[in-house]
């Protein structure tokens, strides 16, 4: 399996080192959407899809306002999980499979572009997100339109199999399990992926800064807050980032653990230096 590390949407929030603990308070911070484009023996598996053609083009259907101006996302459509597969030599109908770690907008927002794949996602996550009279948060979290076109659902209950000490994980394709961590949403999951004989684990939005992992555990107020702002299981988000911590101080060679938006993971990734 070979395996491709993109950024499918640049936010810049203004707040600088509140955000990712560099610069100056005032300046713009970098945060990304860290999605994984899997080649396999059978087609293109994306791990999630960051935002979508639609989303750049008209943000306004499907990107709150109240969302834009914290994020200050880049909407730059090359950096579409479309775009980037047409620039690998690819097209849309290549992708067979997305797995999801959640449904907020700016992990599904790519969904449309790749109307024909499965989409594997929690069974929690799914009902929550299409879930009629949504309210509150839930309302700009799901924007219906990311979905409207109907996509080739594959939803999965929390039960299954124990992997490295977390329970009810499911493996959706050969080499790809969710994982279930609850807390940020109601269905939220990792994603491991097997990579030879390692295993990556896309933890999505269970921790927003790579120094939430670190023993020397620290994270800049800014994201602190938003964190917070965004739960909706306060105690098992808290309980699964312990759970993360643990996993990378014991397992920290067998597994590699990153986050949805942290540029400088992404980064150790593409092996671009910070
Ligand atoms: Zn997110």
């Amino acid at each position: 399996m070979k395996v491709h590390h993109l950024n499918c949407g640049t936010m810049r929030p203004v707040g600088g080192k509140l955000v990712t603990g560099k610069g100056s308070y005032f300046s713009t911070a970098e945060l990304v959407c860290h999605v994984l484009l899997l080649e396999t023996d059978d087609g293109l598996t994306l791990v999630d899809t960051g935002m979508g053609v639609d989303d750049v083009r008209r943000p306004a259907e499907t990107l709150a306002f109240a969302w834009r101006l914290m994020s200050r996302p880049a909407l730059d459509e090359a950096e579409t999980a479309l775009r980037q597969v047409e620039a690998l030599g690819f097209a849309a109908s290549d992708v067979r499979d997305v797995v999801l770690t959640h449904l907020d907008l700016d992990h599904g927002g790519g969904l449309r572009d790749f109307p024909r794949a499965r989409v594997h996602v929690s069974a929690e996550e799914l009902a929550s997100a299409t879930r009629p009279g949504k309210s509150g948060n839930d309302r700009f979290r799901y924007p219906d339109k990311q979905w409207q076109h109907g996509p080739r659902w594959v939803p999965y209950e929390t039960t299954g199999e124990t992997w490295f000490g977390f329970d009810g994980v499911r493996e959706v394709r050969p080499d790809v399990l969710l994982v279930p961590l609850f807390g940020h949403t109601h269905g939220h999951t990792g994603v491991a992926v097997r990579v030879g004989d390692r295993w990556l684990l896309h933890a999505g939005d269970s921790y927003f800064f790579h120094g939430e992992l670190e023993a020397e555990r620290h994270c800049p107020p800014l994201l602190t807050y938003m964190q917070k702002r965004m739960q909706v299981l306060p105690e098992l988000r808290v309980a699964n980032q312990e759970r993360l911590r643990e996993l990378v101080r014991d397992h920290g060679g067998a597994v590699d653990v990153f986050s949805a938006h942290d540029a400088t993971e992404l980064r150790r990734h593409q092996q671009v230096p910070a």
